[in-house]
């Protein structure tokens, strides 16, 4: 069966991993819903791009995902302007660093709500309409902090390690409705999100950025490879296809063998 004319919402898309799996679902044919900050014109570029190159309908709606309201909208919005809302996509992510004991509380609420309640929220609103369909897909981006740990990333880790247990008991619920839930596990992938870190590493260290960046795929990867945003956009259209309607309350996990050893 094709993706073609299904309706893709994918959250915190206008960066990183969200923007490559948002192309990737137009390429396939799916009325997208982008949604996530940045400037303006650019986005309304980005948006016109990718509609006029794949020939669907693109759609921006900028919901703040801490605000459940907002989320709300922006489920009920992608309904109204595409028909259905075949494919839900929760990926918007933050991250901050430090001990637990300098951890700001500010910081641990803002993570807590953005990487998991959001996803909480999404799935809450979408359910109701992917099941009236009897069908939907509904992709989590967690992380292989989801499954394993590293210091300093107590709020992260822990609303990752949330993102895989949601994804189950979703995914049971969801048994036999003709609806999916299954997380996508990456390790490290070069986005801002981890340019960043690596930046704020190179500085720590007093390294180059380019050492700073092999320390970091060497302490964890063996492959020392990032995973390509666009092969987690790959990941994510198997889970909406066909082949992985039998897969459900999973994850799959795409990490250059971090979590094998
Ligand atoms: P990124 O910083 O490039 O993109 C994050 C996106 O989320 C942006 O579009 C941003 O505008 C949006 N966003 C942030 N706060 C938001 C909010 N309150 N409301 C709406 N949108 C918001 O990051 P990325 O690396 O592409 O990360 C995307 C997801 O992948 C995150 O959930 C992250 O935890 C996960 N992930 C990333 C990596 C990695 O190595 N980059 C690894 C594993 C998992």
């Amino acid at each position: 069966m094709s993706l073609k004319g299904k309706s893709a919402i994918v959250t915190g898309s206008t960066s990183g991993i969200g923007l490559a799996v948002a192309y990737a679902f137009a390429a396939e044919g799916c009325n997208v819903m982008l949604n996530g900050f940045g400037d303006a014109g650019a986005i309304a570029k980005e948006r016109e791009g990718m509609a006029k190159q794949f020939g669907v309908k693109v759609e921006y709606n900028g919901a703040d995902m801490s605000k459940p309201a907002e989320i709300a909208d922006l489920v009920n919005k992608t309904k109204a302007s595409f028909g259905s809302v075949d494919i839900l996509v929760n990926n918007a992510g933050i991250q901050f660093t430090a001990p637990i004991e300098d951890f700001p509380p500010a910081k641990w609420d803002a993570i807590i709500a953005i990487n998991l309640s959001a996803t909480f929220h999404a799935i809450h609103v979408a359910l109701p309409i992917m099941k009236a369909q009897k069908w939907g897909r509904i992709i989590n981006i967690a992380s292989t902090h989801g499954l394993v740990a590293s210091p300093h990333k107590v709020a992260y880790v822990a609303a990752k390690h949330g993102i895989v247990g949601m994804t189950k008991v979703v995914g049971i619920e969801c048994a036999d409705t003709g609806v999916t839930c299954n997380a996508i596990c990456p390790g490290w992938v070069l986005t801002p999100l981890v340019q960043a870190q690596i930046e704020a590493r190179a500085k720590a260290d007093g390294i180059t950025v380019e050492k700073a960046n092999h320390d970091l795929l060497a302490e964890k990867q063996p492959q020392l490879q990032f995973t390509k945003p666009e092969q987690i956009g790959g990941l994510a259209v198997f889970l909406a296809s066909d082949t992985a309607s039998n897969m459900q309350g999973t994850q799959l996990v795409s990490d250059g063998g971090w979590t094998a050893q």
